[in-house]
């Protein structure tokens, strides 16, 4: 499963890499000497939990149904709009920050506000006919988990 997951991250234009360039801006300040193989292993380590597996299956396939229409309304038309107040895609990325403590709760905030690299590029392709109102956080989630799984190591 965690190479479907892969191979689906990919198919959706989310490289591991750009994960862990994520999980490394976060931690570069308080861990001196990280390094980008560091990070990735991290990335790795958490797609390897089955919850965050689950978590991303079920996320990414609520994505994909809206770009098919094939979901029902008012469902549709507040995942296709990335609804501000709809919310459950980031309560969903918090199945992933859940198991990595504080550390990966605060950092998901942060990425959730700043939206950086990958995160934000998602974030705008909601008028290209592309759905990603549940991968963004979860990338954000992915990387936030790994970020304090980085910290909990040094
Ligand atoms: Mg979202």
């Amino acid at each position: 499963m965690r190479e479907q997951i892969i191979a689906l991250l990919k198919e959706r234009g989310v490289s591991l890499e750009q994960i862990a360039q994520i999980a490394y801006s976060l931690q570069k300040q308080y861990a001196s000497g990280l390094g980008h193989e560091q990070c990735l292993a991290a990335v790795h380590s958490v797609l390897n939990k089955r919850e965050v597996q689950y978590t991303l299956l079920t996320g990414i396939a609520l994505d994909m149904l809206a770009e098919r229409n094939q979901l029902p309304e008012p469902l549709l038309a507040m995942i296709k709009r990335d609804e501000p107040l709809y919310g459950v895609d980031e309560i969903l990325a918090l199945g992933i920050t859940n198991l990595y403590g504080s550390i990966a709760l605060t950092g998901f905030g942060y990425l959730d506000k700043t939206k950086p690299d990958v995160i934000g590029r998602l974030d705008s392709q909601c008028c290209s006919g592309r759905v990603h109102t549940f991968l963004d956080d979860l990338v954000a989630g992915i990387a936030a988990a790994a970020s304090s799984k980085i910290a909990h190591q040094m």
